[in-house]
């Protein structure tokens, strides 16, 4: 069959796989799946071990596992070279890290301190600029970085404060991104999910209560999952979108559209 995502043999970064649920991890299976290298980037040894675990089952694809804490610009200095000097090119980047303090998402967001602040922007927002910088001397010409975003980023969601604003840094660095590297055809662009049950979820307090308004509200009415967010991830990394960049997808059975 002729090869229309032009994945096979490509080599992407996927940062955030901290267990079987995270969304990094749904991402990583289909790249296999599609025959590009996938080279793993983690923050904690627990995660590390995690990622080689699940690895298991797929020694026969190509994969490597590197230490990268985004808070650090030495840590992610030290994994993009590692990962330059081992692979060559990189062809896409798959974003999918974020953190802020539980108190500031269990808080009145006027309570939120400016340490909190400085820190889920730090990690979710700056994160994303800063392995674009790292990346850069490295990635392909064509190459495609596509980050994790969240409805919270534009409207007001229970819970979500402090992240609503890191994640609205976020889509607006994503664009500026978009509009700096296009120049080297590079693309940048973010995959609004809708919400689904992983670790970094269960930070959020309200979040039953979520799922449930979704399956009520959004026009499929259901919730979304890792699966559908990882087709659509691929399509962004792929071949299908090179005329798409500075986009927030919305993968969400439309819950974004509904008053
Ligand atoms: P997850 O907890 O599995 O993944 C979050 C990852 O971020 C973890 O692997 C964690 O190790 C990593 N991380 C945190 N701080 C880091 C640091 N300093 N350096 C390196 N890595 C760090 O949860 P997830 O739901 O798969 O989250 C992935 C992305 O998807 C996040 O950006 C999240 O905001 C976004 N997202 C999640 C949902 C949802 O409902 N789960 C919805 C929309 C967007």
């Amino acid at each position: 069959m002729m090869d229309i995502l032009q994945l096979k043999d490509k080599n992407v970064v996927v940062m955030g796989v901290a267990n079987e649920r995270s969304i990094a991890w749904g991402i990583a299976k289909k790249l296999f799946e599609v025959g590009a290298n996938v080279i793993f980037t983690y923050r904690k040894e627990r995660s590390k071990g995690k990622i080689e675990k699940m690895l298991a089952d797929y020694t026969d694809y190509k994969s490597a596992v590197v230490e990268c804490d985004v808070n650090s610009d030495d840590s992610i200095a030290q994994a993009f070279e590692q990962i330059g000097t081992q692979f060559g090119a990189i062809h896409g980047i798959v974003h999918s890290v974020a953190f802020a303090h539980a108190d500031d998402l269990k808080n009145r967001f006027h309570e939120t301190s400016r340490e909190g602040y400085a820190f889920a922007q730090d990690t979710s927002a700056y994160s994303l600029v800063a392995v674009s910088k790292a990346a850069k001397p490295y990635l392909a010409d064509g190459a495609s970085i596509v980050t994790m975003s969240y409805l919270g980023a534009e409207r007001v969601l229970d819970g979500y404060n402090v992240m609503g604003v890191a994640k609205a840094a976020l889509e607006a660095a994503m664009r500026y991104l978009a509009a700096d590297l296009g120049a080297e055809n590079i693309r940048v662009n973010a995959i609004s999910a809708g919400a689904i049950r992983t670790l970094a979820a269960k930070g959020v307090p309200s979040f039953n209560q979520i799922l449930r308004q979704i399956e009520e509200k959004a026009p499929l009415k259901r919730n979304t999952n890792q699966e559908e967010v990882a087709d659509m991830t691929i399509v962004m990394l792929s071949h299908l979108s090179r005329g798409v960049t500075g986009e927030t997808i919305y993968i969400d059975s439309g819950y974004n559209i509904m008053g």
